[in-house]
């Protein structure tokens, strides 16, 4: 803008106002004005009894607005009259004291744009003398401040909400924390009400709002608006007609008439006669999730500034919703997981207990019977028992650690403590497991020092721990040997006395990354070689779990193919921290426990030592072959016992094992269990399936992967037949006798068909054929050698029939040859002529054909022959 206030003052009519013509102005007014005029500071000046006003350009840019030029000239009380009861006191002290004010962002509602309009000013009013040196009138020099305050004060509120929000943790915080925080500006805001999308699909991570897609809102927080106010109804019905306020999928700007009752005026002058509707949504193109209604400052317009301001607020509020939402689906997600483990450990308790009622009503007769010296029972009978009842135990074992586990999980395991000289025990542990270990092939080394004071345990937690680690050491150890030591850690660890319990083997060690794994309940490491496909994944949880309520810790260090190392580490305090006894809850003593785990642990060995020995029929007889697969001796002897009756049979004790076996003699069938340790059933099968010699032996796979669908895997896979487990005896050897059949007339019917093929193509060579006919229905039937000859195909002479046939490749002078050769053949003649045999495009064929006609009941019935090709063709 030009500078033109100097033109502009020749245009006012000065002798019609207090000061008179420009003429008569004394030199101080005329010295003063040309200093105002020639400032670039905004200024402003009043001069006279009435104070007249003046301005400079700058003023009249900066701050006069729709006022200019019509404030020439006029009084000040007059221009600035809406605010003159703010500065007139100012500038009455001025004028009667001749002291300057100062005034630093004074707030002034100034009417220079339309409206009245929220504004800050940093001033001073100066006094200007008269000639006489009198004071006539004061200077203003002024700077506007309103961009200033009015933007920190935004940037305030939109910095204190991003701290509020940033610890938020569910939505409805949000909205109630940001509500807080825009309500302490209420210039900018004077109210605030946040509406929550409540319908399903309004979820803060929802579907997208769709017109007429009904649904409500409800209303989450309101500031600066009682919650029972008019305008802040509880429930908004998106669907309903002409809703208070419109809550869509864009911004609305809403005139406050009187629907909206009386609004409050926040910190400022009036109330707000206009408020924005904005929908919150947590990224562009997301479902809207929820409303914020916002009353307009109406003493600001509602610039670029104010859009920003309010914009970067959404945003922040979207931001919150947004991680607040994510983390609210997190924390639903631990919840349902934890209720899943819960229900899981629930299921397992009462599985468990479950089991063991019926469990023992079968171990207690079985070992009745076996132990009845009044009623012996015979030896085939004997080992029955025997099988029935080891087998009953080792479910017993497997179900009392499930149950162990999931009592701890409950969190109502005890530790029953002792104290207990630990190294004594622990050695004698091991040493029960010695020979079991040396029949391995493997060696024990044992080096448990005496402590020097007694560690409390619960003994049989403490055997749970100890043989859980040697048997897995046993379990998955092929070469060298296991050591396990006990030692005293004084002090070092924790700063208070602890032992150290380490189980160390030469085994197959353990991948770095299924290391942190172990200890989690159920994992087991996929194709782990080991001496056994036994175990549940439960023995290393179990022994955190136990050291946990010894205050201890387990860890393990490893390295495949060299071997693993497990510690236990537990505080070797004297103290008995926790005594308390529940009767109730104990399965089975140390020593039980014991025998359990050694039992167990022979079974393993002895397992893979018996397989070889197991086949015990003569080679020689030509009984049918099974080849049996199966890691557990007991079922081994099961099956082997059941199928030695009707066959002779081999057993395996797992995949490897099989294969060689099978290479060496190739079985009539191969019946094997699909989870076995070093190659299982399926590898086996495949292994089977790719070797020329054995690819046709059926396959009878059993296992006990019901619900899997592990039928139809191992059909899938080429499986002959596939057994759920448990099966009853009968039920499996009708099987094997099914699938033994089955192959057997597969094979014969493949070389009876491979015998006529063979008869076919020695007939093509010959040039022989052979043919016959019913009498009664003409039925014809050819060999292929002979079609050859006639240069048809078998449809045609079924088609054709015989006299046709005859007519179409017998040459038209030797046809009466063919029936007068028959006719003589039904009166018992001998059958014996030669024909031409024509082809469309071949040389003629001279065949001489030999037939008989069978007779039955004096009818002649069929009549049959062969003809032979004499001369070639081209001769
Ligand atoms: P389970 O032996 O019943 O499978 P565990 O919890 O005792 O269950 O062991 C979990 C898994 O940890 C085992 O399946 C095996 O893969 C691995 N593991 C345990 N001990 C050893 C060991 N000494 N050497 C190698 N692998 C081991």
């Amino acid at each position: 803008m030009t500078s033109n206030v100097r033109a502009d003052m020749d245009d006012v009519d000065w002798a019609a106002t207090p000061l008179g013509p420009r003429s008569a102005w004394p030199q101080s007014l005329r010295t003063t004005v040309e200093i105002m005029l020639t400032s670039r500071f905004s200024m402003w000046m009043a001069w006279g009894p009435q104070l007249t006003f003046f301005c400079n350009d700058a003023y009249r840019r900066d701050t006069l607005g729709e006022k200019y030029p019509w404030a020439l000239g006029r009084l000040a009380s007059e221009v600035w009259a809406e605010i003159w009861a703010d500065i007139g006191p100012r500038i009455d002290s001025v004028l009667a004291t001749g002291v300057a004010t100062w005034d630093e962002a004074l707030l002034l509602f100034l009417h220079r744009s339309g409206y009245p309009e929220e504004t800050y000013h940093t001033f001073s009013y100066s006094p200007l003398a008269d000639d006489e040196g009198t004071v006539a009138g004061m200077l203003c020099v002024v700077m506007e401040d309103t961009e200033r305050v009015i933007g920190a004060r935004r940037m305030q509120t939109l910095r204190d909400l991003a701290a509020a929000t940033a610890s938020t943790l569910t939505v409805n915080e949000v909205f109630a924390e940001s509500c807080d925080e825009l309500g302490r500006n209420r210039m900018d805001v004077p109210f605030a009400l946040f509406y929550a999308r409540t319908d399903a699909a309004g979820a803060a991570t929802g579907g997208e709002l769709k017109p007429g897609a009904g649904g409500t809102a409800e209303l989450a927080c309101a500031v600066g608006l009682d919650d029972d106010h008019p305008a802040a109804p509880q429930q908004i019905d998106l669907a309903g007609e002409a809703p208070l306020w419109p809550l869509t999928a864009s911004e609305v700007v809403v005139d406050l008439d009187v629907r909206f009752g009386e609004l409050p005026r926040g910190d400022l002058p009036a109330a707000p006669d206009k408020a924005l509707v904005l929908p919150l949504r947590t990224a562009p193109g997301r479902a809207t999730h929820g409303w914020l209604v916002l009353g307009l400052n109406r003493f600001r317009p509602l610039d670029e500034a104010y859009r920003t301001f309010i914009n970067l607020a959404v945003a922040e509020v979207n931001a919150a919703v947004d991680s607040a939402a994510a983390i609210e689906e997190e924390r639903r997600r631990a919840t349902a997981l934890a209720e899943l483990d819960a229900a899981k450990t629930r299921f397992f308790t009462n599985i468990s207990h479950e089991l063991r009622t019926p469990l023992t009503l079968i171990l207690g007769p079985a070992a009745d019977m076996l132990h009845d010296g009044a009623a012996p029972l015979p030896e085939r009978q004997r080992r029955r028992a025997e099988m029935a009842l080891r087998n009953g135990e080792r479910l017993l074992g497997l179900v009392n650690t499930l149950l162990d586990f999931s009592r701890i999980q409950a969190g109502r395991a005890r530790c029953r403590r002792q104290s207990t000289d630990l190294a004594r025990y622990t050695a004698e542990l091991a040493a029960m497991f010695e020979s079991v270990i040396t029949s391995a092939g493997l060696s024990l080394t044992v080096d448990a020092p005496p402590l020097t004071s007694p560690v409390t345990v619960d003994r049989e937690m403490w055997t749970k721990i100890v043989l859980n680690l040697l048997s897995n050491a046993l379990k998955f150890t092929f070469d060298g040997g296991i050591a396990v030591e006990l030692c005293q850690l004084d002090g070092e660890f924790e700063g208070s006395p602890h032992v150290e319990l380490r189980v160390r083997d030469t085994g197959i060690g353990i991948e770095p990354a299924e290391q942190a794994h172990l200890f989690e309940r159920f994992h087991r490491v996929a194709g782990a070689r080991s001496r056994t496909f036994e175990g549940t994944g439960i023995g290393l949880a179990l022994v955190a779990e136990l050291a946990e309520l010894h205050g201890g810790a387990v860890s393990v260090e490893s390295a495949p193919g060299v071997g693993s190392t497990f510690a236990v580490r537990i505080p070797a305090t004297g103290e008995l921290t926790d005594t308390h006894d529940d009767p109730g809850e104990s399965d089975e003593d140390a020593p039980a426990t014991a025998a359990r785990f050694l039992e167990q642990a022979q079974r393993w060995v002895s397992d893979a030592r018996t397989a070889s020995n197991d086949a015990g029929q003569d080679p020689s007889t030509s009984r049918e072959r099974v080849l049996l697969v199966d890691d557990n001796a007991d079922m081994r002897t099961f099956l082997l016992s059941l199928l030695s009756d009707h066959y002779d049979v081999e057993a395996a004790f797992d995949g490897l094992d099989a294969l060689t076996k099978a290479r060496a003699r190739a079985p009539d069938l191969v019946l094997t269990d699909v989870m076995m340790p070093n190659l299982d059933g399926f590898g086996l099968l495949k292994a089977l399936r790719a070797d020329e010699a054995l690819r046709e032996v059926p396959v009878i796979m059993v296992s006990a992967r019901a619900g899997e669908d592990g039928v139809s895997a191992g059909l899938e896979a080429g499986a002959t037949d596939y057994v759920l487990k448990p099966f009853s005896a009968r039920e499996l050897l009708a099987r094997v006798r099914a699938t033994l059949d089955l192959d057997r007339s597969r094979r014969e019917g493949a070389r009876t068909s491979a015998a006529i093929d063979l008869l076919d193509r020695g007939q093509q060579v010959a040039r022989i054929g052979f043919w016959s006919i019913e009498v009664e229905s003409g039925a014809t039937s050819v060999s292929s050698g002979l079609l050859d000859m006639l240069g048809m195909t078998a449809h045609q002479v079924t088609e054709l029939g015989f006299e046709a046939s005859i007519r179409a490749a017998v040459h038209p002078e030797d046809q009466h040859l063919v029936l007068e050769a028959i006719e003589a053949g039904i009166r018992g003649e001998p059958m014996l002529y030669t024909v031409r045999l024509v082809q469309a495009g071949k040389d003629e064929v001279l065949c001489k054909v030999l037939a008989e006609v069978e007779f039955s009941a004096g009818q002649a019935r069929v009549i049959h022959g062969f003809a032979q090709a004499v001369t070639r063709e081209g001769t």
